[in-house]
Parts: structure tokens; C-alpha cells; sequence
């Protein structure tokens, strides 16, 4: 047995009194995680299975608390990512079956398109690298814009050439996932999403194991890992031999006042440096109201650490003890230095995001939201671009699932369901 020890953390803890000896229950499937891609993974189960008893164990109060309840709130179009990749398969799937969800569920979304400009000459075989990816991922609708059409859709973006996306879109993640918990628990009224359940261990038996929680004890036939941020860690306490490490990078926000949000229609987007899997700080308007601008990628001392000073000495030591993380700052410590730098400045935020829409100045923007991005790092160095998901004996591991896994969610809640199917054979 594994456990992960914690100072301060409560003893486990049996509901019926007695120190862990006591079952919560018995589940066939149980799911590590109450982001979207446990919920959808969950509730695909659910469809696909509703005889299984499933339980989604999520160590918050509340559902989407994390990477889901703090991004950009974009469907991508699926337009960016190298063709053939999980990335660019599942996103395209994943957006379609999102936006059909969100009409059949009435959770509010809208389909407004975007644009990605190029401000400068250098830029231009960015244009041309990610136009042909369009293509060759089949995004419908996409055309390159000059100019003058730039300014018809966003009359204050200076971009000299750019990327009409029309079906890229804005929607509430946090609704979406809470209405697929709602889904999977009607399904069979047997399945349980519980929250506040923070799995701190595994007892594995001969043919199912006992997931420790802060609340008791699970056992399951099956475990499927999808803890986000902390998804290499549950696969440790697995005793998996994971080749990767989450390495945390907040992204900071700023929004567009009131009296600024003209200057913004829809989203805008820069040429990405195709180094690095973020996208670049842009425009986004959101769903429930207002423009954000951002996120910047800065290194994280602390996995959930939503301010520009928290710190964690368990995740600061992790990353920075990690050879890939070293050989990362080594090789691109000019960008993370930048970033860093202008995390704590705003002149050199807004300088960024001028280069979009040059009207835009200091007073326009007042600090907005954060959210904290688990990118997968190799013992190289290198960020790991694609969505990674293994499976062994009885687990199944989601590995990385950076950005567009919300779009994606209910494409790889498929991928995972058909893993699940051939490994556990359901
Ligand atoms: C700043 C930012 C902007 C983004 N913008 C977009 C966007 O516009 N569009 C898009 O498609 N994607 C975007 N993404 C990516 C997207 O949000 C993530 O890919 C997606 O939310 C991942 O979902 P998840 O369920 O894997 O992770 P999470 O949402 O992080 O969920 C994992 C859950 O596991 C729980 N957990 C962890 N450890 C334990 C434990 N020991 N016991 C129990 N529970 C545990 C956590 O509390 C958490 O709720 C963005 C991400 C960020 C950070």
C-alpha cells in the first residue's frame, strides 16, 4: 500500500465511527477527479454502461474548481494542432459534440468566431503554418483575411494578415460540467459524485482495490486517474513509473473595463510561437459578460497557487528537483524570464497585448481572474504537446490534458471509454 503522508491531515476517518475500517461503498469504475474530463468520462460511462456503478471522487467542496473553472472559456476550432495528433482529432470531435450538449442541455455558448492576426512581417509563416494545420484538420469556414476585412470584424486589431475562425465559440465550462454530473448520477441513480473526498492512497486487493480518501475508504474494481494538476502524483501513489512531471504555469488575466469593451468584438488572437504549447496572451470575450485579456505563461511555485506569490514547498521542490524542469529554464530561460517579468508589470502587459489593438492603454484593464495550467514536462526538457492517456492493469491514467481538453472533453471521454472497454474488459 501506498499512501501519501501530509502533515496536519486528518486521520482517515470512518463515517460510521470506527477509524478506516469502513466502506463508503462499492463501485465498479471510480474516477479520480471532478474536472470536465472526469465528468465526461464519467457520464460517456454512465451512457455506455448504466449497469456499472460509478463514483467520481473530487477532493473539493466543489465541481470545476480548477484548470475547468479558471480557463479562457473558448471552444477551439481544432485549427492548431499538428494533424493526426490526439489533439487535433479529439478537439474538432470534442467542439461538435460540446456545442450539440450545450444545445440539447441549454447551457449558454454562442459561436462567434475569431480571429488570429499577424502584426508584423516575421509573422507571416506563422499565418501560412497554422492556416495549412486548418486545412489539413478540416476546420470549416477558415479563410485568410487581409487588412481591410480585419478591420471590418475588429475595428480597433492592427493586424496586416490574419485567420477568420467562424466556428470557434465562448462557453461556460463550469456549467457543463456540473450538468454532466447531473447526467451520470440520473443515469443510475447508484453512481456517486463525491466531493470533498480527497484520495490520499491505494490498498490495491487481489481483484479490486481500496482508494483511501479523507473520508474512508472506496472499493472499486476499476480507477480511472484523472486529476488534473495532480495527475502524476495519483499515478505514482499507483506505483507507476511515470516518464513526465506536471509542471504548473499560472496564466494571468486582466480585464477590459466597462467603457473599454468596445474595442473588442470577439476574440483575438496573436501568431503563437510554435516553441511553446500557449497560445499567447489575446482578447476573449466571455460568455457571462466582459472581454479578458491574457493568459501570460509563468512558471508555478505552487500547483494550485492562484496568486503571483503563492508558494508550495512539496510542488516548488518537485518541479525544481525534476531534470526536465532544469533543462526547460536552461534552454528557454529567456521567454520564462520575460513572462516572469511581466507578470508583475503591467506597462509591459499591456505593451503585449497593444501590439493586437494599439488603442488599448493601462487604464483600460483592472486584474482579473488566474488559473494554473498542468503541462506535462519530459525528462528532456521538452513540454509535451500531444494529450496523453496509458492504461495498466486496472487503471487508467489521463496524463496530460492541457488546453483544448475542455473543448475535447467528450472526445476523450470516448477515447477513454473504448481504453476502458479493451483494458477492464467491460
Ligand atoms: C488559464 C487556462 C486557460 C485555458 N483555456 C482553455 C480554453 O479556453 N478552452 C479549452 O478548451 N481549454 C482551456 N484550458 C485547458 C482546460 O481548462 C483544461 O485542459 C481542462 O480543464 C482539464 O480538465 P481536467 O478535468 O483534466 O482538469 P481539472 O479541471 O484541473 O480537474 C482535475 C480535478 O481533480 C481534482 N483532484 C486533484 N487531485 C485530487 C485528489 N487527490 N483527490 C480527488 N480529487 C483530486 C482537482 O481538485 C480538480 O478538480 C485552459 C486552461 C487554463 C489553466
Amino acid at each position: 500500500m501506498k499512501k501519501e503522508k501530509k502533515r496536519g491531515q486528518p486521520a482517515l476517518r470512518s463515517p460510521l465511527g470506527e477509524e478506516g475500517e469502513s466502506f463508503l461503498n462499492k463501485f465498479d469504475i471510480t474516477i479520480i477527479g471532478g474536472g470536465i474530463v472526469g465528468l465526461a468520462t464519467g457520464y460517456k460511462i454512465a451512457l455506455k454502461y448504466p449497469r456499472l456503478k460509478i463514483a467520481v471522487l473530487e477532493k473539493e467542496a466543489k465541481l470545476a474548481a480548477h484548470q475547468t473553472g479558471h480557463n479562457s472559456g473558448v471552444i477551439h476550432s481544432g485549427l492548431y494542432y499538428k494533424p493526426g495528433s490526439a489533439k487535433a482529432k479529439t478537439c474538432t470531435d470534442g467542439r461538435k459534440q460540446l456545442v450539440d450538449f450545450a444545445k440539447q442541455y441549454s447551457i449558454p455558448y454562442e459561436i462567434c468566431g475569431k480571429i488570429i492576426v499577424a502584426t508584423h512581417q516575421k509573422e507571416l509563416p506563422g499565418i501560412e503554418r497554422i492556416f495549412n494545420n486548418g486545412i489539413q484538420n478540416s476546420i470549416e469556414g477558415i479563410q485568410k483575411i487581409g487588412p481591410d476585412e480585419i478591420k471590418q470584424i475588429e475595428p480597433f486589431c492592427a493586424g496586416i494578415t490574419g485567420i477568420k475562425v467562424p466556428c470557434t465559440g465562448i462557453i461556460d465550462f463550469v456549467a457543463v460540467a456540473n450538468k454532466l454530473a447531473e447526467l451520470t448520477q440520473k443515469q443510475n441513480h447508484e453512481n456517486k459524485i463525491l466531493t470533498s473526498h480527497k484520495v490520499i492512497g491505494f490498498d490495491k486487493k487481489t481483484d479490486c482495490t481500496d482508494v483511501l480518501t479523507n473520508q474512508g475508504k472506496v472499493s472499486t474494481r476499476f480507477i480511472i486517474n484523472c486529476a488534473g494538476l495532480f495527475c502524476d502524483r495519483i499515478a505514482r501513489l499507483d506505483g507507476v513509473d511515470i516518464k513526465m512531471r506536471i509542471v504548473p504555469f499560472r496564466g494571468d488575466y486582466y480585464d477590459l473595463i466597462k467603457q473599454a469593451q468596445d474595442k473588442v468584438k470577439n476574440l483575438i488572437y496573436p501568431v503563437p510561437d510554435p516553441q511553446f504549447p500557449f497560445l499567447g496572451v489575446h482578447f476573449t470575450r466571455m460568455i457571462k459578460g466582459g472581454v479578458e485579456c491574457g493568459p501570460n505563461a509563468v512558471f508555478s511555485f505552487k500547483r494550485e497557487g492562484y496568486g503571483k506569490l503563492d508558494f508550495n514547498f512539496k510542488d516548488a521542490w518537485e518541479s525544481l528537483t525534476y531534470p526536465g524542469t532544469l533543462k526547460m529554464f536552461m534552454k528557454n530561460w529567456r521567454y520564462g524570464l520575460g513572462e516572469y517579468v511581466r507578470a508583475f508589470s503591467k506597462i509591459l502587459f499591456v505593451s503585449q497585448l497593444q501590439r493586437l489593438v494599439p488603442s488599448i492603454n493601462k487604464a483600460d484593464l483592472t486584474p482579473g481572474n488566474s488559473g494554473v495550467r498542468a503541462q506535462a514536462v519530459g525528462r528532456d526538457g521538452k513540454p509535451i504537446d500531444d494529450f496523453v492517456i496509458e492504461s495498466r492493469g486496472r487503471t487508467i491514467h489521463v496524463l496530460n490534458a492541457p488546453s483544448p481538453a475542455a473543448t475535447a472533453s467528450l472526445a476523450i471521454a470516448n477515447h477513454i471509454v473504448s481504453l476502458a472497454a479493451e483494458q477492464f474488459k467491460l
